[in-house]
C-alpha cells in the first residue's frame, strides 16, 4: 500500500503535482490515466522512489516492509520501473541488456534467469540483435524483461501501449496478465480505456497535477472526473456523459 501525504512536486516555478493525499493498493493491476501533461509520469517517478517529492511524504508498505520518500530508503530492485522513453543500452545486444543488471548484482544464476525471460517474452528470435535492430514491440518486451530479471514485487510501467500496433498490444497485455497472476503488483500508465476496462483492479485518474478520481474498476460505470467522463463520452461508452 502506498500512502501519500500532502505530496507536491515542482520543477523550478512549475508546480507539477500538488496536495496529493491518498492510499493506493500495490497488489493487482493499478491503471493510471489522465490527459497528457497532467503529471502521470512524474507521479510514477515519485512512486518508484527515483525522484523525491518536494513536499509531503510517500510511504510504501511492501510485503511487510516499510519505505519512505524522501528518506534513505530505496525499495529497488523489489520495485522496478519501465519509463515512457524505454531505454535499452544501445551498444549492447538485447541479451547483454538482460544480463547486465544480474551481473552487476553478482547473481549466480544469470543464465537461468535470462533464459526464463527469453522464454516468457518469446524473445529467442531477436536477443542477439542490438536495440536499433528490433521493432518497437520487441524493444518494449525487452525493456520489460530487463525490469523483471531481478524478480521485483512491484513494477511501474509508463505507457507500455504507446507505439504498439493492436497485435503487439494484445501480446503485451497477455504478458502483463501473466505477471499479475504470478503475484507481481503492476502500476500501468496508459491511455487505453479498453485496457482499464478489462484489466484494472484499481484506477487512479490524474488531472491537472492532482488525483481527481480513484477507486476500483467499477468507478468506470459512473465516472465523476472530467477526464473519464470526457474520454468515455467521446468513445461512446455507456456511463459516459459527453461534455462540450
Ligand atoms: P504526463 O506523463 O501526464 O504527460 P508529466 O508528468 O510528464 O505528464 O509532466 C507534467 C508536467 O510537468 C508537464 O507540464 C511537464 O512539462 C512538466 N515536467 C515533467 N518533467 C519535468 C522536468 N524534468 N523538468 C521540468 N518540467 C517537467
Ligand atoms: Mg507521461
Amino acid at each position: 500500500m502506498y500512502t501519500l501525504n500532502k505530496v507536491g512536486k515542482q520543477y523550478g516555478a512549475n508546480s507539477v503535482l500538488a496536495h496529493i493525499n491518498c492510499k493506493i493498493p500495490v497488489d493487482g493491476v493499478v491503471v493510471v490515466m489522465g490527459p497528457s501533461g497532467s503529471g502521470k509520469s512524474t507521479l510514477l517517478r515519485l512512486l518508484s522512489f527515483v525522484e523525491r517529492p518536494d513536499e509531503g511524504t510517500i510511504d510504501l508498505k511492501l510485503n511487510g516492509d516499510s519505505f519512505r520518500s524522501p528518506g534513505n530508503d530505496r525499495p529497488w530492485p523489489r520495485v522496478t520501473c519501465v519509463f515512457q522513453k524505454q531505454f535499452l543500452w544501445p551498444h549492447l545486444t538485447v541479451l547483454q541488456n538482460l544480463r547486465l543488471p544480474l551481473e552487476a548484482a553478482r547473481h549466480q544464476d544469470v543464465d537461468e534467469r535470462v533464459a526464463k525471460m527469453i522464454d516468457l517474452f518469446e524473445m529467442s528470435g531477436f536477443v542477439n540483435r542490438f536495440p536499433n535492430e528490433v521493432s518497437g514491440g520487441q524493444a518494449q518486451r525487452a525493456a520489460l524483461a530487463r525490469a523483471l530479471v531481478l524478480d521485483p514485487e512491484l513494477i511501474l510501467i509508463d505507457e507500455p501501449h504507446g507505439g504498439l500496433d493492436l497485435e503487439q498490444q494484445s501480446v503485451l497485455n497477455r504478458h502483463l496478465v501473466d505477471l499479475s497472476s504470478s503475484g507481481i503488483g503492476l502500476f500501468i500508465v496508459t491511455h487505453s480505456l479498453d485496457f482499464a476496462q478489462v484489466y484494472a483492479d484499481h484506477l487512479v485518474i490524474v488531472e491537472d497535477g492532482t488525483i481527481s478520481e480513484m477507486g476500483p474498476r467499477e468507478i468506470l460505470e459512473h465516472p465523476t472526473s472530467l477526464y473519464l467522463r470526457r474520454s468515455m463520452g467521446v468513445a461512446g461508452v455507456a456511463g459516459g456523459t459527453p461534455l462540450n
